[in-house]
């Protein structure tokens, strides 16, 4: 199975060594023709004002946006998240983004780069009520549309949203040595039709 991480900026090598620890191939991706061979694709964390102006010049934004139309399962942890909404929670932000999922997001929702925290977190359909969850410049979410999945909160507010195929989590993973949403990503790419739909082995 092959996983691109999105490699413009943030966590590639961590969420590439974790990939490749559950046994599939990472690949890092920055090329709208890089897409081609990919079963899912992971965003990392990084600077979304930055990186959505990146995947704009690059044709990537088209790339990614058309792969995930036709239902390729994509995971954004943190920035990777914000550019995966549609929406801003606050009116006034206007960036590019990917725009793939219906969901609303707020920015920085908790505080600056100093305010960044860890916690322990209750993902249930993990199995799992204490998932270390790195917090850094995180955002929060509020669904948009019936087929949003709350699967994790922190504080009342959705930090973990799931839309079909496609994944958001506000908090880094990668980093905190807990391969089990890692695993979970990795199960909706078995799982979903979009690898032999387009005749890629799994
Ligand atoms: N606050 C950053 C942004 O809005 C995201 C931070 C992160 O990815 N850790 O782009």
């Amino acid at each position: 199975m092959k996983i691109g991480i999105l490699c413009f900026q943030g966590d590639v090598a961590e969420h590439a060594e974790v990939v490749k620890t559950l046994g599939a191939q990472p690949i890092k991706v920055k090329y709208p023709y890089e897409l081609e061979v990919l079963n899912g694709l992971i965003i990392p964390g990084g600077e979304s004002t930055t990186v959505g102006a990146l995947l704009e010049e690059s044709g990537m934004s088209k790339a990614i946006q058309k792969r995930a139309q036709e239902g390729m399962p994509v995971w954004g942890t943190c920035m990777g998240a914000i550019l995966m909404a549609k929406q801003f929670i606050e009116n006034s932000i206007h960036q590019p983004v990917l725009g793939i999922m219906n969901i609303k997001v707020k920015r920085n929702a908790y505080g600056r780069q100093k305010e960044s925290f860890e916690e322990e977190i209750s993902i249930p359909a993990l199995k799992c009520d204490s998932f270390p969850s790195v917090f850094i410049r995180a955002p929060w979410f509020e669904p948009n549309g019936s087929k949003v999945e709350i699967l994790a909160q922190y504080q009342g507010k959705p930090v973990l949203v799931k839309e079909e195929h496609l994944l958001a989590s506000a908090f880094h993973p990668e980093i905190a040595g807990e391969p089990l949403l890692h695993k979970y990503f990795l199960e909706m790419v078995k799982t979903s039709k979009y690898s032999s739909s387009r005749g890629l082995s799994n």
